[in-house]
């Protein structure tokens, strides 16, 4: 599912990707859809057959053989590239070894994020957060880690989903969470200066950033729908939020069933 930014004012954009043919569906907001899983999941890295999938997508192998697999890109300060055993140290110095962006997000509140400098604000609208606040900027994947480690002894690193998807959450005044975390937190952030050179952690002046999302009517109460269980998914399409498909019989998280072969029928 690709999702972009909404173009003044406008709700973000949700297609559906599946080799050359992509289908628009803000387009079919209000309209009956039905999902058929066949039963085949194919690893979205090297395409091969598997009865499971890892990590959201992943065969076995791959799972245990790719760097962007590992625990240290969830835990980015357990990133282990100097002791000599990455994975694919040349996939690290591509993606890893790279500007990181410190942010703080409105998704069913206040949270502290890490991304990649280009998947700004793609990691937004895939967290279906209604504001977003760049804050700082780091030289490497693992000083975002630490960062976001300092930021979470005073904010959340998770989304609520189930908050996020009622729409549930007030707005914030990001700005203002900004100034005073960098406050309260700045005798953390010279430390990590100290060890990592003073400028290795840039504060950004960035422009708050709000998000919305093509929704009908949030669900009163969630219901989630799960291939594994039952493989057939329909009803009428009531929203797009996050990487969720909101039903009027319950919501999905497409994310999650990445590799796996459906069918998409709509009215
Ligand atoms: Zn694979």
């Amino acid at each position: 599912m690709a999702i972009e930014p909404g173009q003044g004012g406008e709700p973000a954009r949700y297609a559906l990707c599946a080799g050359d043919q992509r289908l628009d569906l803000n387009a079919h907001l209000g309209q009956p859809l039905r999902l058929t899983w066949s039963g085949a999941i194919a690893c979205t890295h090297c395409g091969r057959a598997t009865r499971k999938s890892f990590a959201q997508g992943y065969c076995y192998p791959c799972f245990k053989r790719l760097a962007q697999c590992d625990t240290c890109i969830v835990k980015p300060e357990t990133c282990h590239f100097f002791a000599g055993t990455c994975r694919e140290p040349q996939w690290a110095e591509r993606h890893c070894f790279q500007p990181h962006v410190v942010y703080l997000a409105n998704s069913s509140g206040l949270k502290v994020g890490i991304t990649r400098g280009t998947q700004v604000p793609t990691r937004w609208l895939d967290q279906g957060a209604i504001q977003a606040l760049p804050i700082l900027e780091v030289e490497t994947r693992q000083q975002s880690g630490f960062v976001e480690i300092l930021f979470k002894e005073e904010v959340a690193d998770r989304t609520n989903w189930r908050a996020m998807l009622k729409g549930e959450v007030a707005p914030l005044d990001l700005v203002a969470e900004r100034d005073r975390l960098l406050a309260r937190l700045d005798g953390g952030l010279a430390a990590l200066r100290e060890r990592f050179g003073g400028e290795a952690i840039r504060v950004l002046d960035a422009a708050p950033v709000t998000l919305d999302y093509p929704v009908l009517e949030f669900p009163r109460k969630i219901v989630s729908h799960n291939f594994d269980k039952k493989p057939v998914v329909e009803g009428t399409l009531m929203g797009l939020k996050g990487q969720y498909l909101i039903l009027d019989s319950g919501v999905i998280n497409l994310r999650k069933f990445t590799g796996y072969e459906v069918t998409l029928e709509v009215a």
